[in-house]
């Protein structure tokens, strides 16, 4: 299989040849079609295995080629940790280099005034951690009315950590009609819950 079968977007096409990647890894080669139809989906898989990719390219693709009737945020990935925030958010810039999509990455430990400036400012994607994106949902800095695209990425960790309640008061103010994407290496209880609660008909994704 070759990236070509995912029909992306040209300037994303390049960006993948200009990182060296020539083939799409397992996940990726799951995930992108089921992804881009709108599905959601349930991916177990390790850090690794090219998970980042398979969540970023079809979120790329579908906010380069289509429009919103509504402004603000169109996608949002929550992570369990600055480094895999930062993480996440670098892919994107890599991945969406050319697409003139803005983005802003939002953690704790650094000061709120930067972030809040970004956000204010407008941004199509935001890679966050729970506890700081909440502190600006409470001050307004943030609306979820566009949001077309949720990523849980790590879930396992996020619970482990302790964000859970968190994850499920940011979740109540998403719209409920949205493409959710829940990433975890491992099932335990708590998580095949939250599957449950977040997911709507998913396909699950093995690696
Ligand atoms: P991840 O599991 O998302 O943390 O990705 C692990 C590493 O694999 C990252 O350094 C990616 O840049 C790299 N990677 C992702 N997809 C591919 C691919 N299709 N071919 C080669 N490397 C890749």
């Amino acid at each position: 299989m070759s990236f070509d079968s995912f029909c992306l977007h040209a300037t994303i096409t390049e960006n993948i040849k200009r990182l060296g990647y020539e083939n799409p890894t397992p996940i990726q080669a799951e995930a992108i079609p089921h992804v881009t139809e709108g599905r959601d989906l349930m991916g177990l898989a390790q850090t690794g295995t090219g998970k980042t990719a398979a969540f970023l390219l079809p979120i790329i693709h579908r906010l380069m080629t289509t429009k919103s009737e509504k402004r603000g945020v169109r996608a949002l990935i929550l992570a369990p940790t600055r480094e895999l925030a930062e993480q996440i958010y670098r892919a994107g810039l890599d991945l969406g280099r050319g697409t003139r999509l803005r983005a802003a990455v939002i953690y704790g430990g650094v000061g709120m005034f930067p972030q809040t400036r970004a956000l204010r400012q407008g941004v199509d994607i935001i890679v966050a951690c729970p506890g700081r994106l909440l502190d600006h949902m409470n001050q307004g800095n943030v609306r979820f009315d566009a949001l077309e695209t949720l990523v849980l990425d790590e879930a396992d960790h996020m619970f482990d950590m302790g964000f859970l309640p968190d994850i499920k008061r940011i979740l109540s103010a998403l719209p409920s009609e949205r493409q959710t994407l829940l990433f975890s290496a491992t099932m335990p209880p708590a998580i095949s819950g939250l599957a449950h609660e977040t997911l709507t008909d998913p396909v699950t994704v093995r690696i």
